[in-house]
């Protein structure tokens, strides 16, 4: 078994949030300059630009992700193995999305090429949230096979703790995602009561953050049932720890 650094939450240019230069050429350059074996791509409420980073994505594993806000604002990640596997979630989420079309107000949302060309400009009110209660959100990616990962949680705004005030015994998320700057004692402190595994991302909306907080897993091989198995500690499959944004690696697991 190998050790895998891992980011699994990184928007591209399609979040009207991130900077254009989010693309997927840039990006796969960023992570390997960070010395990442897996990236997970979770743009809002949308996949559509995983079709891009196949061809270039040269050692590193890329899996597709969404960052889904539920109904009542909460940030949900799905993570799955490929866009193919994602796409009949994308479908539904598409279909809940409330809102008037997105005007361009706020930003781009760009559909693009592994080439940096942009294909189309999606009016998607993306950035909004859907009709799907968190409950329904993370049953839904569990239906699909994908992981649930609750976002970052220590955040006053948009995270399961601060719209829903706790996790209601039967939502179960896979993990809880703590955002880059929290270390590992403060997390325990305030979270080991939750009972859930808990992961660190670097939320990237710019290139120069992707891979500055990351999670090592201790798992076979780059793939989500892996990672699975790691989160709930079985077959010798674990987290190895967690790294935020600065350069302290805290061991924990
Ligand atoms: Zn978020
Ligand atoms: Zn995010």
């Amino acid at each position: 078994m190998n050790i895998y650094r891992s980011d699994l939450h990184i928007h591209t240019c399609l979040s009207a949030c991130a900077e254009l230069d989010m693309t997927p050429p840039k990006i796969i350059k960023q992570a390997r300059d960070s010395g990442l074996q897996i990236i997970a791509i979770t743009d809002h409420n949308s996949a559509e630009n995983l079709p891009a980073f196949y061809s270039i994505s040269g050692g590193i594993t890329v899996f597709a992700g969404m960052e889904i806000t539920t109904s009542e604002e909460v940030h949900i990640l799905a993570i799955f193995n490929s866009y193919e596997e994602i796409k009949p979630l994308q479908e539904i989420i598409y279909r809940s999305l409330q809102g008037p079309e997105f005007d361009g107000r706020l930003g781009y949302q760009l559909i693009v090429n592994e080439k940096e060309e942009i294909l189309s400009f999606s009016k998607r009110p993306l950035i909004g949230a859907t009709g799907l209660s968190t409950r329904e959100v993370v049953n839904l990616i569990h239906k699909f096979n994908g992981l649930a990962i609750a976002s970052h949680i220590d955040k006053e705004v948009f995270s399961i703790i601060s719209q829903l005030g706790f996790i209601p015994p039967d939502i179960k998320p896979d993990a809880l995602e703590i955002s880059c700057h929290m270390g590992m004692e403060e997390a325990k402190r305030r979270f080991s009561d939750l009972g859930l595994p808990i992961i660190q991302s670097s939320d990237s909306h710019h290139l120069k953050d992707i891979g500055r907080a990351y999670t090592g897993f201790l798992i076979e091989r780059p793939a989500v049932e892996e990672l699975r198995l790691a989160l709930r500690g079985e077959s010798g499959r674990k987290i190895i720890g967690i790294q935020k944004a600065d350069d302290s690696m805290e061991y924990n697991f």
